[in-house]
């Protein structure tokens, strides 16, 4: 739908003010205080890739407790992820006993086994997840990109699962854990799936500091990753109506942000995680909570009349 004159103004000065967002915070900083840091101290690429990886299917929860977390867990593993993962039977022995919220370290090295299964038998994980969108984008024919895109990305964790030993529902145990079903979400059925959309960012994008620019994806393809701050805040900018964290959502913005940079919209999910960072949004104007909320000139609770407001929690 053609988008008003006021729709439009609108836009570029969202657009300015998560430029703005980003060009005063400190890259470096954000890195070191991020998981992303362990894959960028990686030499190889296939540690990288690998490292990747695990660094974001451990990334939920407090970011002080991950760093923590997955420092261990890369001193447990050693200096080389992928090459560990050669080893299976010692690599699930140097990972016993480790624990992070709903994963052991059995589950852990499943997914290292698996990943790395999937990454010698195409080269690279980025070339087994090149693979799989060239094929669903020829079998999905006629379905929107970000159909294709979902279904790549399925068949890409499919293939790390059986390679690792674990399924959707996890592996048969007793003791019905459900840390291994969690290690890769199911994107088929629908949920936002942010940790492996945030993988896939960190490869994907071009090198700037946090991303590494790894991989031969167009970033036209990708979705950003969704949690409950980016969701907020993205509602709070007019940038999404939906009320639920899905894949739908996720789309959403992702659309939304694409009318600001079509050819990297995943660009901005940057300033959008560091306002989540920095700023305790209220979502509703409260001046000393919002207080040097760099988006604060664009912001619904401040800024939008009432005409342009997005109808928050309804569907668009
Ligand atoms: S101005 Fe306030 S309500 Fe709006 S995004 Fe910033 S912190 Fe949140």
């Amino acid at each position: 739908m053609k988008r008003s004159v006021r729709e439009r103004k609108r836009d570029v000065a969202v657009k300015a003010a998560l430029d703005l967002v980003r060009e005063r915070a400190d890259l470096s900083a954000r890195r070191n205080a991020d998981p992303v840091a362990f894959v960028h101290l990686q030499k190889t690429h296939e540690d990288r890739e690998i490292v990747g990886l695990l660094a974001a299917v451990c990334a939920f929860g407090n970011v002080t407790t991950i760093r923590q977390k997955l420092g261990e867990l890369l001193h447990l593993i050693g200096p080389s992820p992928a090459r560990a993962a050669d080893a299976p039977e010692a690599l699930f022995e140097r990972l016993a006993g480790f624990r992070h919220r709903l994963f052991r370290g059995e589950d852990l090295a499943r997914l290292l086994v698996g990943a790395r299964r999937v990454q010698q038998a195409s080269g690279t994980l980025g070339k087994a997840f090149q693979d799989e969108l060239a094929r669903a984008d020829r079998e999905l024919a006629g379905e929107v990109p970000e159909a294709c895109f979902r279904e790549a990305l399925a068949r890409f964790c499919d293939r790390i699962r059986a390679e690792g030993g674990f399924s959707k529902s996890g592996i048969p145990d007793p003791s019905r854990r459900r840390g291994p079903a969690h290690l890769l979400s199911d994107v088929r059925a629908g949920s936002a799936s942010k940790r492996l959309l945030l993988f896939l960012r960190w490869m994907v994008r071009p090198a700037d500091g946090i991303d590494l620019g790894l991989w031969s994806v167009p970033t036209t393809r990708l979705l950003i990753p969704v949690d409950v701050h980016i969701h907020k805040l993205s509602r709070n900018l007019g940038l999404a109506t939906r009320g639920d964290l899905s894949w739908k959502t996720c789309v959403e913005i992702t659309k939304a942000l694409a009318r600001l940079d079509p050819d990297d919209p995943t660009r901005y999910d940057f300033s959008l995680c560091h306002m989540g960072m920095v700023q305790r949004c209220p979502s509703k104007a409260d001046a000393a909570r919002c207080e040097g909320c760099g988006v604060q000139s664009v912001c619904i609770h401040w800024s939008l009349p009432r005409v342009l407001a997005p109808r928050v929690g309804q569907p668009p």
